[in-house]
């Protein structure tokens, strides 16, 4: 595995305080802000604190209290949200982009939580 981690990328900066963020959860390891450019009512990133490309990089790489935190961070944004199906929330959909068929802008590992309305079919038919 031979990735190459950009520190300029832009969740770097936010990681780093340099550019702002709307905050949804700070951990030991994971920060969740909401995105920019929101596709559904709900949308929010979930970022490792760490240096990682993507999620085949994070779980080849990280270490156990990284991935634990990072995957317990994803639901407890899911129940800031209410959006939990079991605690009576609409749902919600998990995305992580990663390179080029992926279509992944930002190169540090983020998971979309998007909710808020029906999200349709998971992939557009070409
Ligand atoms: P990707 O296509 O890499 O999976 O998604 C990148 C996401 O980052 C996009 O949804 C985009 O709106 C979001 N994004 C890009 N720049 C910023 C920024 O400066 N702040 C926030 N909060 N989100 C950003």
């Amino acid at each position: 595995m031979a990735y190459a981690y950009d520190d300029q990328n832009i969740f770097a900066k936010i990681l780093r305080g340099e550019i702002p963020n709307k905050t949804v959860l700070d951990t030991e390891h994971t920060l969740a802000f909401h995105d920019i450019a929101p596709q559904a009512p709900e949308h929010v990133l979930v970022i490792p604190k760490g240096a990682y490309v993507n999620f085949d990089h994070f779980a080849q790489a990280a270490s156990e209290a990284e991935i634990v935190d990072f995957t317990r961070a994803i639901a407890a944004v899911c129940k800031e949200l209410g959006v939990e199906p079991g605690e009576g929330g609409m749902g919600y959909r998990l995305l992580a982009n990663s390179g080029e068929a992926g279509v992944q802008e930002v190169p540090h590992l983020h998971v979309h939580v998007v909710s808020g309305r029906p999200l349709g079919r998971m992939l557009q038919k070409q």
